[in-house]
């Protein structure tokens, strides 16, 4: 049996080793004005203004998704729900880096 001084030290083990960020921004191109104050606001400067399918149409978006803080204040310069938090994090980095914003029109 452990003590719980044992079991303190386990977890702050496994959270000195866990680095990865708990939530990732999820950006809904639909919902996006184009303001840039999420851009703005990305202490790493790692979103970027990206034209969509439709063009001059440009929605924030991120390339360097490793990065990425899980900070959220992008999320919360956001107040057209253009861009959230998602704890999907792996499926978030992945549409980040293999597709492109699409906004779909009537
Ligand atoms: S996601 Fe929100 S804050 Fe970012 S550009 Fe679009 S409307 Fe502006
Ligand atoms: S969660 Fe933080 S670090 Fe990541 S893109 Fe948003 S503002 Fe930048």
């Amino acid at each position: 049996m452990t003590s719980l001084r044992e079991e303190d030290g386990h977890e702050t083990a496994r959270k000195e080793k866990c680095t990865a960020p708990a939530r990732m921004p999820w950006v809904s191109p639909q919902n996006c004005e184009g303001c840039g104050q999420c851009v703005n606001r990305c202490p790493r400067g790692i979103l970027s203004m990206t034209e969509t399918n439709v063009a001059d149409v440009y929605v924030p978006w991120m390339k360097q998704v490793d990065k990425c803080l899980g900070c959220g204040l992008c999320a919360d310069a956001c107040v057209m729900g253009g861009i959230v938090m998602t704890a999907y994090v792996e499926m978030a980095k992945k549409r980040f880096l293999t597709k492109r914003p699409t906004v779909y029109q009537d």
